[in-house]
């Protein structure tokens, strides 16, 4: 079985070269993060462009998410090496000094004093390290190091969401998204997001016109308001690095499974990120909880898993890419995919939508019915905005999926859904359009004649949401 579970690559200094990008594309990478937390916009927009140009050279359809950095914020530069935080010690922290050491941290966020009192638990960088504030005064706050480590460069400094007062998407944010929406970006990753009021504060157009936008959960907030934020979003994130600062790291597996589950209720794809292969920013081959945590990811329902330092400053880009492939493939074909659609049935969530969005849960559920039982080998699928698309995905018929659409933005949108295959749809001047989806998907190789395919479309191609026809269709 070929692989259903996208992969997403975060892309840096050592995957920026062309011949890395193209050997990673090979692999297997369905969609590129563009990280905007670092370096400068005219860097990240030059990034986007080459990815842009190679995916053309190579004629495949490869999607890019750009990842708004959201309200981080950053303790000042430590000298080169590094400095060692010592459990027990005092450090004091000082907005807007330029400068860390030892004993004093400088904080680029001027309202920090505003925000702390004492007894706050605070991390920095990846979380290893924790302090504790016990007082806060005028000029700086004191806090003890209550677990010590090694910290270098410019680390983020993790304030409890429901202390902090920056709000997100920042001002900061605002300007990156218009300058990827101006060059027609798939999709734009929200950080730090509370609540739907923070989706909403995006403003781009609907999808497919604007990007498609992924609220990264990785806030208590935002865990509090998780069917909201779903709804008001076009796909969600788990962002286990920060989600397991804030919520504790023992909740993360019940987290990422509620999250994913919900994900699935409301028919969003989900993407799993953050330290999936982490040991191979290093090694050649990564652990066996590593392995062991991807194909979990998979089996909670994900329909994306992330890759992040792993293949943006990793010793291997596309050695981990080819791993976390034949990890998602192997675990795909063990994939439990008949207990899911009957789970399914009681996960789907119907209450107060619109009419257009139940009419495409019945036909979506009726086309992974039929094709199940009548052994169908794919289900094709006309789509304007990838709304239908992701409908039947949420099923995870254990045929392909073929999604057509004729808004080749659409067309990289879909790199996102899980077992889907995103393809043009065929300039059809006269004719039967399921007829034309069928012929068009036998030509390229897809399907072949004699099999018999579920096709869904819709009878009113003018309207987004409105796939009415569904048919079983042996190929001619
Ligand atoms: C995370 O925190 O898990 C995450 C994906 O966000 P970032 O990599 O931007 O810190």
């Amino acid at each position: 079985m070929a692989r259903r579970t996208k992969i997403i690559a975060t892309i840096g200094p050592a995957s920026d070269d062309p011949s890395i990008l193209r050997q990673m594309i090979d692999a297997g990478v369905d969609v590129f993060r563009i990280g905007l937390a670092h370096g400068s916009l005219s860097d990240a927009v030059e990034r986007y462009r080459h990815i842009r140009q190679i995916a053309a050279e190579e004629g495949r359809v490869v999607g890019i998410l750009a990842d708004l950095p959201g309200p981080k914020v950053r303790l000042a530069q430590f000298e080169d090496g590094g400095v060692a935080l010592v459990a027990g010690s005092t450090v004091a922290l000082r907005p807007g000094d330029p400068t860390s050491n030892a004993t004093s941290l400088g904080v680029d966020y001027a309202d920090l004093l505003t925000d702390l009192q004492p007894g706050d638990q605070l991390a920095v960088g990846d979380g290893t390290v924790r302090i504790q504030v016990t007082s806060v005064d005028r000029t700086s706050a004191k806090a003890e190091v209550t677990y010590g480590g090694l910290v270098q460069g410019r680390p983020g400094l993790h304030i409890p969401s429901d202390r902090l007062g920056l709000a997100t998407p920042t001002a900061e944010d605002l300007y990156k998204l218009d300058a990827f929406v101006e060059e027609g970006v798939d999709m734009v990753a929200v950080s730090f997001v509370r609540s739907a009021h923070d989706i909403r504060r995006v403003g781009t157009e609907p999808y497919p016109r604007g990007p498609l936008v992924v609220a990264k959960i990785e806030t208590r907030s935002a865990v509090e308001n998780l069917e909201g934020i779903i709804e008001a979003s076009g796909a969600v994130m788990v962002a286990r690095g920060d989600l397991g600062i804030e919520m504790g790291i023992e909740e993360l597996p019940h987290l990422q499974k509620r999250i994913i589950r919900d994900c699935i209720a409301f028919g969003r794809p989900v993407i799993t990120a953050t330290q999936m292969l982490e040991s191979m920013i290093t090694a050649a081959t990564p652990t066996r909880a590593e392995v062991s945590d991807v194909a979990n990811a998979i089996f909670d329902g994900s329909s994306a898993v992330m890759l992040s330092a792993e293949s943006a400053i990793g010793a291997s880009p596309v050695n981990s890419v080819a791993t976390m492939a034949r990890i998602c493939e192997r675990a795909d074909a063990e994939f439990d995919y008949d207990g899911w659609a009957r789970r399914l049935q009681a996960l789907r969530r119907l209450n107060n939508v619109d009419d257009d969005t139940r009419l495409t849960d019945a036909m979506t559920g009726a086309a992974w019915r039929a094709a199940t039982e009548m052994g169908a080998t794919a289900v094709l699928c006309i789509s304007e905005s990838g709304f239908t698309v992701r409908s039947i995905a949420r099923f995870r018929p254990s045929m392909p999926i073929y999604g057509f659409s004729p808004n080749p933005r659409t067309e990289r949108q879909l790199t996102l859904s899980w077992g889907t295959t995103p393809l043009v749809a065929p300039d059809l001047v006269e004719g039967d359009l399921m007829n034309g989806l069928v012929v068009a998907a036998r030509d390229a190789g897809h399907i072949r004649s004699g099999e018999f395919v579920a096709v869904l479309a819709g009878a009113r191609q003018n309207r987004a949401r409105a796939t009415d026809q569904l048919r079983l269709v042996k190929v001619p």
